[in-house]
């Protein structure tokens, strides 16, 4: 599966859905529940901002691919 699918089907699940409050309110990730307190530029900081998902899956799930 491309990460691109993954990522639709993630952000299409109802439990990733019900914890975004909780996950910007606790500055956590909605996808992985890893705080998101450390962002490597002002970027990826907006990124979260927008999307509540951390820097690291921002990269696996589609910051860098082909
Ligand atoms: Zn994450």
């Amino acid at each position: 599966m491309d990460k691109l699918r993954e990522l639709i089907e993630i952000l299409s699940n109802e439990e990733v859905q019900a914890r975004t409050l909780s996950a910007r309110a606790n500055q956590e990730c909605k996808i992985c529940g890893n705080p998101a307190d450390t962002f490597h530029n002002l970027l990826a900081k907006i990124e979260y901002d927008l999307s509540i998902i951390c820097e690291d899956c921002q990269q696996y799930y589609y910051l860098y691919q082909n």
